[in-house]
């Protein structure tokens, strides 16, 4: 599949940093975070951080006094980026975006440090060494707001039109769903009959099918290629087996759509459904199966393509499952058509065409199926990232060999401008001479535990900093070996459980990073106890709080130096 899309302007990465005009708002959630951590401390060395024109601390930025102050600071300060401290990203993101962008900022230029349940509470009996650890992440969050780059939203209307390949049971019983809500449908059969193997016993669902006038029927007829992209897709197919007219087997090639949803129901696998798991990108399990394709990017929100199975093709199942998987696909493919258009939010991978050499290793991890290669000049291919698709979880940064992809703010270069921070290296009044540990954190398990554990009131030791991943996936084992080398007392590395992973093998990418690492340290004499990965549930706070407490301790015991 080619994506196009003619309203994304490709944006590029500066080569110097980008840092603008950044403005730092500490919230004293009440009492909750000035209760314990120094906040006039924390806005005074924010105020110091490169690029910060503002730092300021108030009661709480989210309520509406605070709210309408803060697009005041932007306004008068002419604020560019803003990086608001306080609660979580996770349930306050889309509320500063929001009063952000009506002040002028790119929401795309906003980020959020949890020091609430990630300094205040789990070390609220130490409050020298919480206020350090906030001044650290503060900073952190800052360097990375810094390197972001504003993304104008690329957007792509829905076609509503559906194809359904496999003629079966589960093939006719979604396209009556779909036609009968009024949505034209096209179904694409091999065999020269509708049924497939329930034939027998489908003669009315094969009636009904026929004569609706919102279907289409192409019988005897293969899915060659499939083009286009989300929203849109463009589908050629072959009449293999044309008995009653002049033209040649398999020779007539018709392209249909564009189609704004694609429903597979081609039954148990077999070389077609080899064919058509290549063409659309989707996964298959070592029986061909095709498992299922919807990844969660949180509760409730998932990456969409469009793309949907049911039927034996996802698992053998009985008439009656087959029936209801059917409906199910029909009505998320409805759904997805009556949402009309689609916007992409979320920082996305760019590929420098310069340095692609098109050797296909980031096609082959993204989840999302996001990576085309094209053809260009002299036989070589080029990865071309489609931004409706890409959710930024960096695994084809990791794997690429020539550093040709990059995801703004998660850069080899953004990352360690981070672990500076972290570390105390780039810290100005750094208040603490204790030697850091840092954690590597999938937002999906670790870093999910980590704000579980501390709105728990957990305790676990201070001297953690936690740089947040998209995805474990995205660690290269040179960022490990670069926490030690400047100065980290310990690494630890956490992912989601396996099978689990957020991003399918994300964790998996982790761990073949780690044990590089590992086999490195060893030879550098390291402890192994100065590193570790580990797995961790995202609703299990006592296990992350444990876990945490065990490794500093383990670090601790064999000291930092050594
Ligand atoms: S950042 Fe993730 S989703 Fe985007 S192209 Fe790379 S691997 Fe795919
Ligand atoms: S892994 Fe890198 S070099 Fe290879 S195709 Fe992808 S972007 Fe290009």
């Amino acid at each position: 599949m080619v994506a196009s899309f003619s309203t994304v302007q490709p944006v590029g990465r500066t080569a110097s940093h980008q840092l603008g005009r950044i403005g730092v708002f500490i919230c004293e959630c009440g009492d909750k975070v000035a209760g314990v951590l120094d906040v006039e401390f924390l806005a005074e060395s924010a105020r110091r951080l490169p690029g910060t024109i503002y730092a300021g601390h108030a009661p709480y930025w989210c309520s509406a006094d605070g709210r309408e102050r803060l697009q005041e600071t932007i306004r008068a300060e002419r604020l560019e980026r803003i990086v608001v401290a306080g609660c979580s990203p996770r349930t306050h993101r889309r509320l500063f975006q929001e009063t952000a962008a009506e002040a002028g900022v790119d929401r795309a230029l906003v980020g959020l440090v949890n020091i609430r349940e990630g300094c205040a509470w789990p070390h609220r009996g130490e409050a020298g060494a919480a206020t350090t650890r906030a001044q650290a992440q503060i900073g952190m969050e800052v360097v990375h707001v810094a390197e972001l780059t504003p993304r104008p939203r690329a957007e792509v209307h829905i076609t509503p039109a559906v194809l359904v390949i496999g003629g079966g049971l589960a093939g006719m019983t979604a396209c009556l769903e779909l036609a009968d809500a009024g949505v034209p449908v096209t179904l694409v059969e091999r065999a020269p009959t509708l049924g497939g193997t329930a034939a027998p016993d489908t003669r009315d669902l094969t009636d009904a099918v026929q004569t609706h006038p919102g279907i289409s029927v192409k019988l005897n007829t293969h899915v060659a290629n499939v083009d286009g992209s989300v929203g849109s897709y463009l589908v050629t197919t072959t009449n293999h087996k044309m008995r009653n007219t002049s033209t040649p087997r398999g020779g007539k090639r018709t392209q249909h759509g564009p189609f704004g949803a694609i429903i597979v129901a081609t039954g148990v696998p077999d070389q077609e459904t080899n064919e058509l798991a290549k063409l659309l990108r989707l996964p298959q399990d070592a029986q061909g199966y095709l498992p299922e394709c919807r990844i969660r990017l949180r509760p409730g929100t998932y990456v969409e393509r469009g793309v949907y199975v049911c039927g034996s093709a996802h698992y053998p199942c009985d008439a009656a499952e087959t029936q209801f998987q059917a409906y199910s696909a029909a009505s998320r493919a409805l759904r997805h058509l009556r949402r009309v258009k689609m916007t992409a939010q979320a920082p996305v991978a760019q590929v420098n065409a310069e340095k692609c050499n098109g050797c296909g290793d980031c096609l082959t991890v993204c989840p999302f199926a996001a990576v085309t290669l094209e053809e260009r000049l002299e036989g070589l291919s080029l990865s071309v990232i489609d931004p409706l698709l890409c959710t930024g979880c960096g695994n084809c940064v990791s794997v690429c060999p020539v550093g040709a992809v990059t995801v703004a703010g998660w850069a080899d270069s953004q990352l360690e401008a981070q672990m500076r921070l972290a570390l105390g290296e780039a810290l100005p009044q750094a208040a603490s001479s204790q030697s850091p540990v840092l954690i590597f954190a999938c937002e999906w398990s670790g870093y999910a535990a980590a704000e579980l554990a501390g709105a728990q009131k957990l305790s676990y030791p201070s001297s953690v900093r936690m740089i947040r991943l998209d995805c474990s996936g995205r660690l290269q084992p040179g960022l490990i070996l670069k926490a030690f080398e400047m100065g980290a007392a310990g690494v630890l590395v956490l992912g989601c459980e396996p099978k689990v992973c957020h991003y399918e093998r994300g964790n998996e990418r982790a761990a073949a990073a780690y044990q590089q690492a590992e086999a490195i340290t060893g030879l550098l004499g390291l402890p192994s106890t100065r590193l570790q990965i580990a797995w961790t549930p995202p609703d299990d706070g006592p296990a992350f709080a444990e876990l945490v407490t065990r490794f500093v301790e383990g670090v601790e015991e064999v000291g930092a130096g050594k």
